[in-house]
């Protein structure tokens, strides 16, 4: 059972010492992986992951090949730094900040024909709205045309909770039928409460969308908090779907 896996259903609860250990304030329990789901998650990410293209247009994606995870969010959300703690590979996530390639998808791939895919952050303020459009037409077209996507993690900081911004993918999602759950980052950075607070609002909001996973992972890439619960639940989907 993971410590950082919040059930919809679930009632918050005092978290085990392993939990407030990590950095985390209590919160609830109600994961479901088993020991050999959080060896698989971690069997999968220790294996080699390396760059594998980028795109800036429906026509230069890679072709399609084995399964693929995609993430999602807002600029500065901490999705480089949660791919970076998933792979456990510091260069990967810069590749991701290199200039010109922040408006572009970029693939990793990974084991047993797995492709993470760091879709362009989005909601920056000082972006030329062409720029935006532009973007936002890249991100819709991925998500309806891509057999291959079987889950989208779309990322919220735990301490702002759903923007407006973020409205806009989950109804892209949703038109799209695409699978999708919420994973709150920086959780390190929140009280007990807070965190508490901000799970509670998130499921209720996500409660009136058919296609959202009814579950959210709560993680800190600083802490590591979360991320074993984040690569079983990836590892969970590769066997499912292989
Ligand atoms: P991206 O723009 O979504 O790729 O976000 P980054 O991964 O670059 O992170 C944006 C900022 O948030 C950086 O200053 C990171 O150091 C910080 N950050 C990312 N993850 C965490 C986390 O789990 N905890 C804390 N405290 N800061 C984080």
């Amino acid at each position: 059972m993971s410590p950082f896996f919040i059930s919809i259903d679930a009632s918050w609860s005092v978290a085990p010492a392993a939990v407030r250990d990590a950095g985390f304030p209590s919160m609830s329990t109600a994961g479901d992986f088993s020991d050999a789901e959080f060896d698989n998650g971690r069997r999968l990410f220790a294996g080699e992951w390396s760059f594998l293209t980028a795109a800036n247009s429906i026509g230069s994606l890679p072709r399609p090949d084995g399964l693929e995870v995609a993430f999602a969010g807002r600029s500065n959300v901490g999705k480089s730094s949660l791919i970076n703690a998933l792979t456990g590979r510091r260069a990967l996530a810069r590749i991701s900040k290199t200039p010109g390639r922040t408006q572009e998808l970029i693939f990793f791939a990974g084991p047993n024909r797995l492709v993470l895919v760091d879709l362009p952050g989005y909601g920056y303020a000082a972006a030329a709205k062409s720029k935006v459009k532009a973007w936002t037409r890249l991100i819709h077209d991925y998500l309806h045309c891509r057999s291959a996507l079987a889950r989208v993690y779309l990322l919220v900081d735990a301490r702002h909770g759903l923007k407006t911004v973020d409205q806009a993918i989950l109804d892209t999602l949703g038109q799209a039928a695409v699978s999708h759950e919420i994973v709150l980052t920086k959780c390190d950075q929140v009280s007990e409460a807070e965190l508490a607070e901000r799970g509670e609002t998130v499921k209720a909001a996500m409660r009136t969308r058919p296609a959202a996973f009814p579950d959210l992972i709560a993680t800190s890439a600083r802490t590591g908090a979360g991320i074993p619960a984040l690569r079983a639940a990836i590892a969970r989907l590769v066997r499912e779907r292989s």
